[in-house]
């Protein structure tokens, strides 16, 4: 069962493929297919983002992300600033600084705006994305059904167009905590949980769970920078001196 699985996915993806191909306006309007459209973009910069929390001192890496919203899907700019805002002061402790958010406001198919593997491949396809990409749907199909979903590279074997994305619920708690653990999960490429009290990386988001543990940190800047989603900022001290690198 489960190894049919991939050939399964993979067949539904070459006939959505073909009918794309194949599409003709009338067919357009029966199927839904390729009716994704970008509608908004928006650019939030550091400043509007750490007005009020404590910016990284030192910061070491930069760190540009991807938001995606439904113009009718129940989340608002300003949910998503302030979950923005709030992570980013939480990474900050790693020396993560987040350097700006390119806001994507999507029009799309009321079936897209749930979270499942093939229709948020189909998702990605029809709106392709810079990584990493937040995507902030109506809920999830998938089972067990999380609040929320990150899919590094580690766990993205049979869904590679899925890699260094995050999938929150509207049923999401503690909205930048979960945001914070799920791109924590992309960055360090790892699912791996902690049960030390107050860690971020806890099973379970709860307001008092914010913290990282330097060895945390250390795998996401190590692996964020390896996999292209974190910046190295010039001039900056830890990862190697400027010595070292010539
Ligand atoms: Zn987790």
């Amino acid at each position: 069962m489960l190894a049919a699985m991939p050939f399964a996915i993979k067949w539904l993806v070459t006939l959505l493929a073909f009918a794309a191909l194949a599409a003709v306006p009338s067919s357009r309007a029966d199927t839904g297919a390729g009716a994704v459209e970008r509608v908004g973009s928006t650019r939030w910069s550091s400043d509007t983002l750490y007005r009020g929390a404590p910016a990284p001192r030192a910061p070491t890496h930069g760190l540009a992300l991807t938001f995606a919203f439904f113009t009718d899907g129940g989340w608002t700019r300003e949910q998503l600033h302030e979950a923005a805002a709030s992570a980013a002061g939480v990474l900050a402790q790693c020396g993560v600084v987040v350097s700006a958010v390119e806001v994507a406001e999507l029009r799309a198919p009321r079936r897209l705006q749930y979270f499942a593997t093939p229709r948020a491949r189909e998702l990605v396809k029809a709106a392709p994305l810079p990584r990493p990409a937040v995507y902030f749907v109506a809920d999830t199909l998938q089972q067990p059904a999380f609040e929320a979903e990150a899919i590094g590279r580690a766990n993205s074997g049979t869904r590679p167009e899925l890699a260094d994305t995050v999938w929150i619920t509207r049923g999401a708690r503690h909205l930048p905590l979960v945001l914070a653990h799920e791109l924590a999960h992309v960055l360090m490429d790892s699912g791996e949980h902690v049960a030390e009290p107050g860690n971020l990386m806890r099973q379970d988001t709860a307001p008092e769970n914010t913290r990282l543990d330097p060895a945390q940190c250390a795998r996401m800047r190590t692996v964020g920078e390896a996999h292209g989603l974190l910046t190295p900022l010039a001039g900056a001290k830890a990862g190697g001196t400027a010595d070292e690198r010539r």
